[in-house]
C-alpha cells in the first residue's frame, strides 16, 4: 500500500472511539490518518465483537451534530424506560422518558452496525486515510512533529504528524511508551454477554437487576426478522464471579437459560433462545491527568470502566467530539494543534466528566455486591427513593443519559 507519509494528525486505533474521532473530522482541512491493526473492512475486532452498546440520548446529539445519526438510528432501538431492581430485596425504581421529555431515555444498537456506519462516513471522505492492517510499534519527537513507527505488510514505515491521539485501547501500547501514570483496579468480577429472545416483547424497556455477585442488564435490541417471522431480542450483560463465570461459559445452552432465568425472573416470560457467550473480565483503569507533548488519549486508552452503567463508549464519544471542536477551532485560527495548550484545554475540559463518571460507574459496581446489612438497608433506600423522589432520579437520568455539562458543538459549516 502507497501513503502518504505527513498528516496533521494520526488516530492509533480504529475501534469504535478512534472511528468516532475521525468522523467527527471527515470532510474538514486536517488531513487524518487513522492506523488500525486489523484489516478494518471485516469488523470483527476490538470493539467490533459480538457486543451492544446503549448510547446516551446525549451521545445520539453528539453524532447528529456531525450528521451521523440517521445512519445509526436506522439500526438501533430506542430505550423507553429503565426498570431497576434488586434480586431478594424491596425496593424497584422505574425511570420513563416522558418524565423527562425526551425521544427516549436510550438507544441499544449492535457494535458491529454501529462500526459500519462509521467506516461508510470515512472511506466518503477525501480527508481520512485509513492505514490498515498495520501495527504502530513506537512513537518518538523531532523538530516539532510526532514521528510514528509503523509496521505494514511487514515492512517497517514511519509517519509523521503535528499531533498523535491513542485510540488504542485498555491496554493501551501508547501508555506505557510514554509512561503515562496509571492505576488499575481489578473488581474480581466477569460480564458474560450473549443476545437472548424472550418469550413476550420488550417493549423497549431496559432491565438493570442487582444481585449479590453483580448487576445484570437486559437491553431492548431491534427484532431479528427472517421472511415473515419477527422474534424480539435483548441484548444481555451478565456480572457473576470469575469462577462463576468460568462454569456458566461451559454451560449447555438450555441450563444456561434456565441459571439466566432464575437470576432475572419472568419479566419476559421464558426465556427461549440465546445466542454465543463471551466473557470479559472487569477493571477500572484511570490515567493520571497531565498532558503529554503532541498525544492526546481517548476513549478506553484513557478511561477503561466497569460496564454496569453503559457509560465506557459515551464518555469516549464526549472525548472525541471535545477533542474535535478545539481542534477545528485551533485549525481556524491557524494555532499549532498539537501545542501543549490545545492539549491541556482538552485535559482540563475533560476532567469533571471523567471524575463524574468514573466515581459513580465504580460507587454502583460495588454497592450492590456488598453483603453487610448496612449498606444492604441503604441501597434498598435509594431504590425506594429513587422512585419516590421524581426530581432524584430526574437528576439521576439526565446525567446517566449524558445531558448534564456543556456539550460539544461542532457546528462549524
Ligand atoms: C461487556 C461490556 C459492555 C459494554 N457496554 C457498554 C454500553 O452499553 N455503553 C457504553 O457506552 N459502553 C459500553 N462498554 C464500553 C465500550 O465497549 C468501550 O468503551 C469501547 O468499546 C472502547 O472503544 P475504544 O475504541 O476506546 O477501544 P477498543 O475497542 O479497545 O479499540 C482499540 C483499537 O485500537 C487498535 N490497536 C491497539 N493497539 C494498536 C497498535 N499498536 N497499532 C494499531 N492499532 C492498535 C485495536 O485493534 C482496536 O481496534 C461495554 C464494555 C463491555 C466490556
Amino acid at each position: 500500500m502507497e501513503i502518504d507519509t505527513q498528516f496533521d494528525l494520526l488516530i492509533i486505533g480504529g475501534g469504535l472511539v478512534g472511528a468516532s474521532l475521525a468522523c467527527a473530522l471527515a470532510d474538514t482541512s486536517l488531513k487524518v490518518a487513522v492506523v488500525e491493526k486489523h484489516v478494518h473492512s471485516e469488523l470483527n475486532y476490538g470493539s467490533y465483537d459480538d457486543r451492544s452498546v446503549a448510547l446516551a440520548y446525549g451521545t445520539r446529539v453528539l453524532f447528529e451534530n456531525i450528521g451521523l445519526w440517521s445512519s445509526i438510528s436506522k439500526n438501533a432501538e430506542k430505550i423507553s424506560s429503565i426498570h431497576i431492581s434488586q434480586r431478594g430485596r424491596l425496593g424497584v425504581a422505574q425511570l420513563d422518558h416522558q418524565q423527562l421529555g425526551v425521544a427516549a431515555l436510550g438507544y441499544v444498537i449492535e457494535n458491529r452496525l454501529l462500526g459500519q456506519a462509521l467506516y461508510r462516513r470515512l472511506q466518503a471522505a477525501s480527508n481520512i486515510k485509513i492505514i490498515s492492517p498495520a501495527l504502530v510499534t513506537g512513537i518518538t519527537q523531532e523538530n516539532g512533529q510526532r514521528l510514528t513507527a509503523i509496521s505494514l505488510d511487514n515492512i517497517n514505515r514511519t509517519i509523521q504528524s503535528k499531533l498523535v491521539i491513542a485510540a488504542d485501547g485498555a491496554e493501551s501500547s501508547v501508555r506505557k511508551w510514554t509512561v503515562m501514570e496509571t492505576s488499575e483496579k481489578d473488581y474480581q468480577q466477569t460480564a458474560i454477554i450473549c443476545n437472548v429472545t424472550p418469550e413476550y416483547p420488550h417493549n423497549n424497556i431496559a432491565y438493570e437487576r442487582f444481585t449479590d455477585a453483580g448487576p445484570l442488564a437486559f437491553l431492548p435490541l431491534p427484532d431479528f426478522v427472517a421472511g415473515e417471522d419477527a422474534q424480539s431480542r435483548c441484548s444481555v450483560v451478565w456480572t457473576v464471579s470469575p469462577s462463576q463465570a468460568d462454569s456458566i461459559m461451559k454451560l449447555p445452552d438450555a441450563e444456561f437459560l434456565q441459571q439466566l432465568q432464575a437470576c432475572f425472573g419472568l419479566r419476559l416470560g421464558t426465556l427461549q433462545r440465546t445466542g454465543q457467550r463471551t466473557a470479559y473480565p472487569l477493571k477500572l483503569v484511570q490515567v493520571k491527568p497531565g498532558a503529554t507533548e503532541r498525544i492526546a488519549l481517548v476513549g478506553n486508552a484513557a478511561h477503561t470502566l466497569h460496564p454496569v452503567a453503559g457509560q465506557g463508549f459515551n464518555l469516549g464519544v464526549r472525548d472525541v467530539m471535545t477533542l474535535a471542536e478545539l481542534l477545528l477551532e485551533a485549525g481556524l485560527n491557524g494555532l499549532d494543534i498539537g501545542s501543549q495548550s490545545i492539549l491541556q484545554r482538552y485535559q482540563q475540559a475533560r476532567q469533571r466528566d471523567y471524575k463524574r463518571v468514573i466515581h459513580s460507574t465504580d460507587t454502583l459496581a460495588l454497592l450492590f455486591t456488598y453483603r453487610f446489612k448496612p449498606v444492604q438497608l441503604v441501597r434498598s433506600a435509594g431504590m425506594l427513593l429513587l422512585d419516590v423522589i421524581p426530581g432524584v432520579s430526574t437528576m439521576l437520568a439526565r446525567r446517566a443519559m449524558g445531558l448534564s455539562g456543556r456539550m460539544p458543538r461542532l457546528d462549524y459549516d
